[in-house]
């Protein structure tokens, strides 16, 4: 490829996502809306939305006629232009979600998977959960991809999972590629809360700011939205929230450290004590939000969930007392606003947001926000368009 080629390409798909961004963000929306929200000129605008229509990724929604000037076309995203498969890949578990351009959820179940899984095991099962989705739904020419949302340490960039916690047969195996050769989809593969906290950001759009995920599903993790992007660390490796100590003495971890969070979560919980289990993970929290100054935290995960109103009030009540100036130190605390399938809507988002978006450029529906720094992830994200 050329080097004029290749920047003409780029600017395209950066084009494209701006418009895109928009479209998410804001139900309908005119030209003007694009050009004041990006910067770029009217007829840059004008000859991407001839391009997005064409593609059938959105649609004219009618004409605005104002008491003066020309009548304006109003446009919207078209939802069921494009799909993307989620999946939720957990130690007993196989979640798949079926979500549309707009991040809608139109299909949620769950598959038993045999203990201690091998990757064929895992391969056979998704094949057959995206056989039942797809013979269910109509989606020629309209699903992009595949989504993996797994336990972690896993590296999302070279699509390997480097040891997953409590299975024994996975010490990396290139999970991308396997699945892609073996579903004849693209496959996007990330850890659990890297997609969960990444379905929370496409939610709230613009209004999202430094946020974390707390899932507690079998063990307990952290997905972080830092800056605009998930944060997923030098070694891909951030998020392992359990494993900080809270307790110099405590019992021993699986971790070979003694006190983890996790531990002394799980002897409350397995004694039945989900109070004291709950207030356990709230004191992480906060020791969480005094290191990294977070406006969100979402809590999720089987587990947490089957106790939510629990942990909800023992994690805001710590919050609350703990954080000494409300009146400048406030932190949203809620639980997931998709429940259960939060983590395989979130897989299939990435899919989508990798096709066809940028989260980062999200805020730019709202009133004339500067433009976003082009940063090296969403650099990587556009290079997946060509
Ligand atoms: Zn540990």
């Amino acid at each position: 490829m050329t080097r004029t080629t290749a920047d003409v390409t780029f600017l395209r798909g950066y084009n494209q996502a701006l418009v895109m961004a928009v479209g998410r963000t804001a139900r309908t929306f005119e030209r003007s809306t694009v050009v004041n929200a990006t910067g770029l000129t009217p007829q840059a605008v004008s000859k991407v939305i001839a391009r997005l229509i064409a593609d059938g990724l959105i649609r004219s929604a009618g004409v605005r006629r104002a008491s003066i000037g020309k009548p304006a076309v109003v446009y919207e995203l078209v939802p069921d232009s494009r799909y993307a498969i989620g999946a939720h890949v957990a130690r007993r578990t196989l979640r798949l979600v079926l979500v549309d351009l707009a991040g809608a959820v139109h299909h949620s179940a769950v598959s038993p998977l045999p203990s201690d899984f091998i990757p064929e095991q895992l391969l056979h099962t998704l094949n057959s959960g995206i056989d039942a989705i797809t013979s269910g739904n109509d989606l020629r020419g309209r699903l992009t991809g595949v989504g993996l949302g797994m336990i972690g340490p896993l590296d999302h960039e070279h699509g390997l999972v480097r040891d997953a916690h409590g299975l024994r047969h996975w010490h990396d195996v290139p999970l991308r590629e396997i699945a892609e050769a073996y579903l004849g989809l693209p496959v996007h593969l990330d850890k659990d809360v890297a997609a969960g906290i990444t379905a929370e950001a496409w939610r709230h759009g613009g209004t999202f700011g430094d946020a974390a995920l707390i899932m507690v599903e079998s063990g307990i993790g952290g997905g972080f939205w830092l800056g605009g992007g998930a944060h997923r660390g030098a070694h891909t490796n951030a998020g392992e929230f359990g494993h900080t100590v809270v307790d110099l003495d405590g019992p021993l971890c699986v971790c070979g450290r003694h006190g983890c969070l996790e531990i002394v979560h799980n002897q409350a919980a397995d004694a039945g004590d989900i109070p004291r289990a709950a207030r356990v993970l709230a004191v992480g929290v906060v020791n969480l939000l005094q290191t990294l100054d977070l406006a969100h935290v979402v809590l999720a995960g089987a587990d947490l969930l089957r106790h939510a109103d629990t942990y909800l009030a023992a994690v805001e009540q710590a919050v609350q007392a703990d954080a000494r100036r409300r009146d400048w130190l406030s932190t949203d605390v809620a639980l997931s606003s998709l429940g259960a399938d939060a983590i395989a809507a979130g897989a299939a988002m990435q899919v989508l947001d990798n096709q066809y978006g940028i989260p980062d450029l999200a805020p730019l529906a709202k009133s004339n926000p500067p433009l976003p720094q082009r940063t090296g992830r969403w650099r990587a994200s556009l290079m997946l368009e060509r």
